[in-house]
């Protein structure tokens, strides 16, 4: 048993069953014990590999995107330049070489990072620097001005809520304890929020949403609208799509979400839609992370990388453009978004 399954099965033994959501927010931050606060995470060590960690390519054309989009919007001074939950901070390093040639584009730029691990603060500490960079708790806490934003499997760190449309009505899922274990079960639900009526539910099917989303979404909608700017919003993920997409991964495989709390990753689709309905500012079509990647010219560059490869570098390399971009591997599930301000055009590599 982990020392936060302890404490979750004597927490619900006295204040009863919890939703899936605040499992899941214990699970990755609860200051001792959370997932993002204790373990290796990330790389062949950790427990996944996200796409700055495939190839340096990624966060390159990601740089250049965004480098681009600042020019078109008239290359505001100063600016933020944000990034959402940096992980070892591998996607902001890479945009920073990625720009370095961009007259004016880091004299102008803020660096900013929102990380809830003290932990992972550390890790991108190191990894930047040779930047100025401030952290911040939350996105209240950034001043007004300018705002370029990053987000890399970010949302699918947010917490969900699991509602069911059972024949006598909605309930939520719970995790109780049976018999001195986690267990799920599901409470009957008066009240459901307004957007999980909004899907097209049969019954018996499930609706998830992301607690936290409407707010972090309205605020950067706010000042993109306000003070310009834009977003990327790289994630698996559908438009509005049902079902249960809770996943744990520990040491690269599934596992089951309540064995081993505080020790497996715990994430769930982001639904793309409930982005787009929180956005005050205009949208992007959902566009599949292989095509974003191709517009930007991904395949020119792999080509002239691999110039100075050979062996084993040049099959990693291979391999790591096809894991970024063919539909097989994160090509399609992997979706990107943009935010933009609404007289404005998309950032490139998107569409309206
Ligand atoms: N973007 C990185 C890491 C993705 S993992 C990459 O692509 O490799 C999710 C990141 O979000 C971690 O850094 C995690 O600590 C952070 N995070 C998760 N929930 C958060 C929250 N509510 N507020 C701030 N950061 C959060």
């Amino acid at each position: 048993m982990t020392p936060l399954e302890r404490e979750l099965i004597q927490q619900i033994s006295t204040d009863g069953p919890m939703p899936v959501s605040e499992y899941m927010q214990h699970c990755l931050l609860h200051p001792i014990h959370g997932y993002y606060t204790q373990s290796k995470v990330f790389g062949a060590e950790g427990d996944f590999i996200t796409a700055p960690d495939i190839s340096q390519m990624f966060g390159e054309l990601v740089g250049l995107s965004l480098a681009q989009t600042w020019i078109e919007h008239g290359m505001p001074a100063p600016f933020h330049l944000l990034e959402l939950g940096p992980g070892q901070g591998t996607l902001m390093s890479d945009v920073l070489r990625a720009t370095r040639s961009v007259p004016g584009f880091h004299a102008a730029a803020q660096i900013r990072l929102i990380e809830a691990s003290p932990r992972l603060r550390e890790v991108q500490k190191n990894a930047l620097a040779q930047y100025d960079v401030t952290w911040h708790d939350d996105i209240s806490q950034i001043p007004e001005g300018p705002l370029f934003v990053l987000a890399n499997e970010f949302f699918d760190a947010l917490p969900v809520r699991q509602f069911i449309k059972s024949s006598g009505g909605w309930t939520e899922r719970v995790i109780g304890v049976q018999k001195g274990m986690l267990e799920l079960g599901q409470v009957p639900c008066a009240i459901v929020p307004q957007r999980v009526l909004e899907f097209d539910a049969q019954l018996g099917d499930l609706v998830e949403l992301a607690v936290g989303l409407d707010a972090i979404v309205q605020s950067i909608g706010d000042r993109i609208n306000a003070f310009g700017g834009a977003a990327l919003i790289f994630d698996y993920g559908d438009w509005m799509s049902l079902g249960d997409t809770l996943q744990a991964v520990q040491n690269h495989r599934p596992v089951s979400a309540l064995d081993t709390p505080g020790e497996a990753d715990l994430t769930a689709h982001v639904d793309f839609a409930a982005i787009a309905a929180a956005a005050p500012c205009a949208y992007t079509r959902l566009t599949p992370q292989g095509v974003f990647l191709e517009r930007l010219g991904i395949t020119a560059r792999a080509q002239m990388l691999a110039k100075n490869l050979s062996g084993d570098a040049l099959d990693r390399h291979i391999a790591a453009h096809r894991r970024l971009t063919h539909p097989d591997e994160m090509g399609s599930l992997f979706k990107v978004m943009g935010l933009y301000p609404k007289d404005k055009t998309p950032p490139p590599g998107l569409e309206k």
